[in-house]
């Protein structure tokens, strides 16, 4: 039997993925229920988070397919993960990649491409996850007879002309979009090479049409071109583990998707916790009991002696209360090497929890999957990170963001993904931003640097006094003194009021106390203007200043030096001309004024 077994290949992960409301749930829903109707006694396994479809339920299925699925399936069936979307996904990491061997990105065909299916792409991508797309509810195309579960390939020849190019008017549609994520794809029917094109499967999850072809194409493809990926080892169990939970009787368990080996009762466990490596013995490995049992709730299990990967179950044992969600669990026997499991996994954790001294946000969430997804997306969005960690916000986390703060406010953030603030913390004027919707999360950090950033921005250059020139103008004198209030045509740069004023031989002369433009007060006048100023200060028409003389604003040395580094987009030509004059005006004074300057 260990022989027969050491070439077998075994069920291949899928996994649901798409936007909100395309219908995922009633796609898993269906692909279940179908399993169920179709099944042999004994034929299906029970799991804990997945559902297993065998695959005598698939040939039986897609009969009516043959040219499809020419070869016999020597995979034993499909295991689908039983919650969709791009978080629970995020759990079934592995280092690099994802324990999920393929996905269906569900795309309602009447609504297209939305925002989350981008992002599902995205994800996939990043993860090297193969996908098909199931363009779905089919049956709400105007004109679509349903026959009920039907293969795509006997349904459509059963429509209307008008409505067959309705659908393909729509399956064209998501071609294009794939395209924009830099994919090639077609309708399944229609690709000779499935290596390299996407392809497109028109279901109903409602009607149940399509399903046949989407199982049949999911088995036949990842048989066909994952071969040594599936092939089974025979060795200790390897896994994630995708929740922790309190169960009546059994104490803390982990849930956990097994993607290779055998795992046995006793077998040693190493994972990760909270506060580290977590090695511990087996208690008992739980599997629903068979729901043919009517009478018995979902939360009974029965025990089992050992489980052959792929497949989902519960694992009980001593102190698994810190266990880490999206953690990888080994088994270890006495062939194994304990240290050397132990540090490979301790090596990956912190790849994912850190620490470091950088000044970038501090980042805590529920599980190690989306840590690990939120820590990708910030850095693709170039927002630095400080701390990646697990579980509610703690007093270091408070300070580690007030430090940053400190220094860059627009960093002194905690985003909090599916965790809370520990009770009787006082949180101050840190900003803590919540989401449950990794996404969601990640808009939300941007908006608040961006907002941060621009008023600080704002902020800054409102109190910066800006080089600007004008020059008196003959016979526009109003009041001679105190203040004096002159017209002035603005020659270059920007004079705002409140600003300090010299004359072309570095003299100081007052102070601008007003400008007013047509009767109007204004805050400041740029190249070109002719306005009338008040100038304070202890002067008088005729004595320091006269009728044609030319002002420069006094720009003290760090004003000049921050505009040309931070602000270099409001420096017009005429401006940079006036930072000249006024830098050779300053230096006779200050040799080392504008020094720094690059303009
Ligand atoms: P999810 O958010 O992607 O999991 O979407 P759901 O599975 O909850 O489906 C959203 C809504 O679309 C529900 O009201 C479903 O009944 C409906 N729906 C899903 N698939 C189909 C389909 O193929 N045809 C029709 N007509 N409705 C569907």
């Amino acid at each position: 039997m260990e022989e027969a077994q050491a070439k077998r290949l075994r069920q291949p992960i899928v996994v649901v993925l798409g936007h909100v409301d395309h219908g995922k749930t009633t796609l898993l829903d269906k692909i279940r229920g179908t399993a169920v109707v179709r099944k042999e006694p004994g034929e299906m396994t029970q799991e804990v988070g997945a559902s297993f479809v065998p695959s005598s339920v698939i040939e039986k299925l897609s009969e009516k397919l043959k040219k499809m699925l020419q070869v016999k399936l020597e995979i034993p069936g499909l295991l689908f993960i039983d919650t969709p979307g791009h978080e629970y996904f995020s759990n079934l990491r592995k280092r690099g990649g994802s324990i999920a061997d393929i996905a269906i990105l569900v795309v309602d065909i009447n609504e297209g491409f939305q925002q989350q299916t981008f992002e599902s792409i995205d994800i996939l991508k990043g993860r090297k996850v193969p996908f098909l797309v199931a363009a779905n509810k089919i049956d709400r195309i105007p004109g679509w007879k349903p026959f009920e579960n039907e293969p795509f390939l006997e349904t459509i020849g059963k429509q209307k002309k008008d409505v067959q190019n309705r659908l393909d008017n729509q399956v064209y549609d998501i071609v294009t979009q794939i395209a924009q994520a830099g994919l090639n794809a077609d309708r399944f029917d229609r690709i000779k090479d499935f290596t390299k094109n996407v392809a497109i499967i028109p279901v109903s999850a409602k009607t149940g049409e399509g399903i046949p072809d989407l199982l049949a194409l999911l088995a036949g493809l990842t048989q066909r071109f994952m071969k040594e990926r599936l092939t089974f080892a025979e060795g200790p169990a390897k896994g994630v583990i995708l929740e922790v939970k309190e169960d009546l009787g059994l104490g803390h368990t982990i849930d956990v998707i097994l993607y290779d080996g055998i795992l046995r009762k006793n077998d040693q466990i190493v994972l990760g916790g909270v506060n580290g490596i977590i090695t511990t013995k087996i208690r008992g490995i739980f599997v629903p009991k068979p729901l043919q049992d009517m009478k018995l709730s979902k939360y009974d299990f029965t025990s089992i002696d050992e489980v052959y990967a792929a497949a989902g179950v519960k694992i009980s044992a001593p102190g698994l209360e810190d266990a880490l969600a999206g953690s990888p669990i080994y088994a270890v026997n006495s062939e194994s090497n304990l240290k050397e499991i132990e540090n490979k996994i301790e090596e990956e954790l912190k790849q994912v929890r850190f620490y470091n001294s950088v000044e970038g946000i501090v980042v805590k969430a529920d599980s190690l999957g989306t840590l690990e997804a939120i820590v990708t997306a910030l850095n693709k969005e170039n927002i630095p990170v400080r701390v990646a960690d697990i579980g509610n916000i703690s007093k270091r986390d408070l300070m580690e963001a007030s430090i940053v703060a400190q220094q860059k406010k627009e960093y002194g953030i905690i985003a909090a993904f599916r965790v809370k603030t520990q009770t009787g913390l006082d949180v101050g004027n840190i900003k803590i931003i919540y989401d449950d919707i990794i996404y969601q999360l990640i808009e939300d950090i941007k908006k608040y640097i961006d907002d941060i950033k621009n008023s600080e921005k704002r902020k800054t250059l409102e109190t910066l006094i800006l080089p600007g020139k004008f020059k008196i103008l003959p016979g526009y004198v109003f009041r001679r003194s105190d203040p004096v209030i002159v017209g002035v045509e603005i020659q270059g740069g920007i004079v705002k009021s409140k600003s300090p004023l010299i004359k072309q031989d570095g003299k100081r002369v007052g102070e601008v106390l007003q400008i007013q433009d047509n009767k109007k007060s204004v805050e400041k006048a740029s190249v070109g203007m002719e306005v009338a100023v008040s100038i304070k200060g202890n002067l008088m028409i005729g004595r320091q200043i006269d009728e044609g003389d030319v002002l420069y604003t006094d720009v003290p040395k760090d004003d000049l030096e921050v505009l040309t580094e931070k602000y270099k987009d409001i420096i017009t030509d005429d401006m940079k001309k006036v930072i000249k004059e006024i830098i050779e005006i300053k230096r006779k004074e200050d040799p080392l004024y504008g020094i720094n300057v690059n303009l």
